[in-house]
């Protein structure tokens, strides 16, 4: 369910209030590293490729009707690097490996780190999420990036011909984990297996740090892979809600099973830390924040997602900005309101009924 400030529901009074955009913005600044060696692009990487993989992205956003939306800075790829630039600059890490290469974690962070410190010459924007498109020494991996680290890699026009590929790299920018994080591969004897997706044992990972998803592999490839790891079930014979959970990783974004095939869904607690992170730790590329309540929170608390407020008008005390989202859980907010500013009410897992008791 959504609700905009243009509604008046029960008791809910909606006074004039300055237009709200209704979502939470998060730009993106994108730039095509040139190859040192001709000083011209990557074949295929221009404005209208990358132009479908931001709507596509933009549509998955979207669906989870939380109020994100990406926006292109200049709706254009940026050029940087250079003719010659083999020692330096962005053309120096042109051609880099950055997961297979032994040093190629040393160099991702030494990109990283000269971009912020080089901003005019990196074409570094603070106020974006900077995507860099590369060559990856041609080899075949996606993109790169990982939580806590704020570069974001893509490999030519394959990085990002499919989409999920980069939201999945902006879910790492926003502080998730692969849905696998923290699983095993094991001998038939329980000791460490080195034989990757042929090991006699294959342990789903959950420690992801989010609550409503399940054990997940790399290595498995079905739904039953994801239903006999967690139930020792097949997948058919799974109950509603097992079946939506194995749902939830066999579709996942920060899962790999992209391999299988386009993934396209987080989780609501996915959501709930993203928007944590939103909130608190990248702060400069997004407009307004989301200010979480619930009938079993405490307006004494920070109104983040493990923190919730317990009133309605606790959350739109703290608006600030026309952007800003106040996140309801469901329940009913026995509050009449005169809203005077700019917000949207959102309430994603269920009826939040205002003005009633
Ligand atoms: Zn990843």
């Amino acid at each position: 369910m959504k609700l905009h400030t243009l509604l008046c529901l029960g008791c809910l009074l909606v006074a004039l209030a300055p237009p709200a955009r209704a979502d939470v913005t998060i730009r993106l600044d994108v730039k095509a590293v040139l190859n040192p060696a001709t000083g011209a692009r990557q074949s295929g990487v221009n404005d209208a490729s990358f132009a479908i993989c931001f709507a596509e992205m933009n549509a998955m956003l979207q669906s989870f009707q939380r109020g994100y939306r990406l926006q292109w800075n200049g709706n254009a790829v940026q050029n940087v690097g250079g003719l010659n630039q083999f020692n330096s600059g962005p053309s120096q890490y042109y051609s880099v490996d950055f997961v297979n290469a032994t040093n190629g974690g040393v160099l991702k962070d030494q990109f990283e780190a000269n971009a912020i410190a080089n901003p005019a010459t990196y074409g570094w924007d603070a106020n974006a999420v900077n995507i860099y498109i590369v060559q990856f020494g041609g080899a075949n991996w996606n993109v790169c990036s990982f939580p806590d680290e704020q570069i974001i890699l893509v490999n030519g026009v394959r990085g990002y011909t499919n989409s999920s590929t980069v939201l999945h790299e902006i879910g790492h920018y926003f502080n998730l984990s692969h849905t696998f994080n923290g699983r095993q591969n094991l001998n038939a004897n329980d000791s460490t297996c080195t034989n990757g997706c042929s090991c006699a044992q294959l342990i789903g990972g959950g420690s992801d740090g989010v609550a409503d998803t399940i054990l997940d592999h790399d290595c498995w490839d079905s739904q039953n892979d994801i239903a006999q790891g967690n139930y020792g079930l097949n997948y058919a014979g799974l109950n509603g809600t097992q079946a939506a959970n194995v749902d939830n990783m066999w579709w996942n974004l920060m899962s790999y099973h992209n391999r299988q095939h386009v993934t396209d869904r987080f989780t609501p607690d996915q959501m709930d830390r993203w928007t944590d992170t939103a909130n608190s730790d990248r702060t400069t590329v997004r407009t307004g924040r989301t200010r979480f309540v619930a009938t079993t929170g405490n307006d004494l608390n920070a109104g983040s997602s493990t923190s919730r407020y317990r009133t309605l008008t606790r959350g739109i005390a703290f608006v600030n900005d026309p952007d800003d989202i106040v996140l309801l859980r469901s329940g009913s907010y026995n509050e009449p309101q005169t809203i005077t500013k700019g917000l949207t009410l959102r309430a994603t897992r269920g009826n939040a009924t205002i003005g009633k008791p």
